[in-house]
C-alpha cells in the first residue's frame, strides 16, 4: 500500500491528479485553493481527497516543535495544522516549504518536496534584531503576515529569522 500522504495547497496545485486523490487535506485549504484555483478545486473535489482536523494533541505537538526549531514565525495556521495532521496519521507531509520540512524532520514526520530538493539537514532558528542584534524568544503563534517578524520590543527595528 502507498504511503498516505498530507498535502500542501503548493502540491495540490502542483502534483498529478492521479498522485492526489485520497490524500488528506485540511478544510482551510479550500478557501485557499479557492482564491488561488477555482478550476482546479472543481476538479480535485471531484477525485476525492480526504479532509480531517488534527487534534489538539497533535496540534500541541507541532506547536511545540515549531517553537523550539524557531520556525514559528514563519509558518501560517493552516502550515501549523498540516504539520499536526502529518503527526497523527503517520502520514508523508508534501511541501516546498522549509520551514514545514524542518519543523517535520525534528519530529520525526516523513516529508517529500514537490520539485524543489528540499532541506538536507536539521536547523535552528532565532529571531534576531537587525539594529541592535538582540535575540527574540520565538512566539508562541503561527504567523499572520508570514514574511513579516515583527519589531524588536527593545530598540523598535525590524527582526529577522537566522540561522542560529
Ligand atoms: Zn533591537
Amino acid at each position: 500500500m502507498a504511503d498516505e500522504m498530507v498535502l500542501d495547497t503548493s502540491a495540490l496545485i502542483e502534483w498529478p491528479v492521479s498522485e492526489i486523490s485520497g490524500s488528506f487535506i485540511v478544510p482551510s485549504q479550500y478557501s485557499e485553493l479557492e482564491r488561488i484555483s477555482p478550476e482546479r478545486l472543481e476538479m480535485i473535489e471531484s477525485i476525492g481527497v480526504i479532509q480531517a482536523v488534527p487534534g489538539g494533541e497533535s496540534m500541541e505537538e507541532a506547536r511545540k516543535a515549531a517553537v523550539g526549531t524557531g520556525d514559528m514565525s514563519g509558518l501560517s495556521s493552516v502550515d501549523m495544522s498540516l504539520i499536526a495532521l502529518a503527526l497523527e496519521k503517520s502520514a508523508v507531509l508534501v511541501t516546498d516549504d522549509y520551514r514545514m520540512q524542518n519543523v517535520a524532520s525534528h519530529i520525526g514526520i516523513e516529508w517529500r518536496s514537490i520539485r524543489e530538493s528540499g532541506i538536507s539537514e536539521g536547523w535552528i532558528w532565532e529571531l534576531r534584531c537587525v539594529g541592535c542584534k538582540s535575540t527574540q524568544p520565538s512566539p508562541e503563534l503561527p504567523n499572520k503576515h508570514r514574511a513579516k517578524f515583527g519589531d524588536c520590543p527593545d530598540c523598535g527595528s525590524e527582526l529577522k529569522l537566522r540561522r542560529a
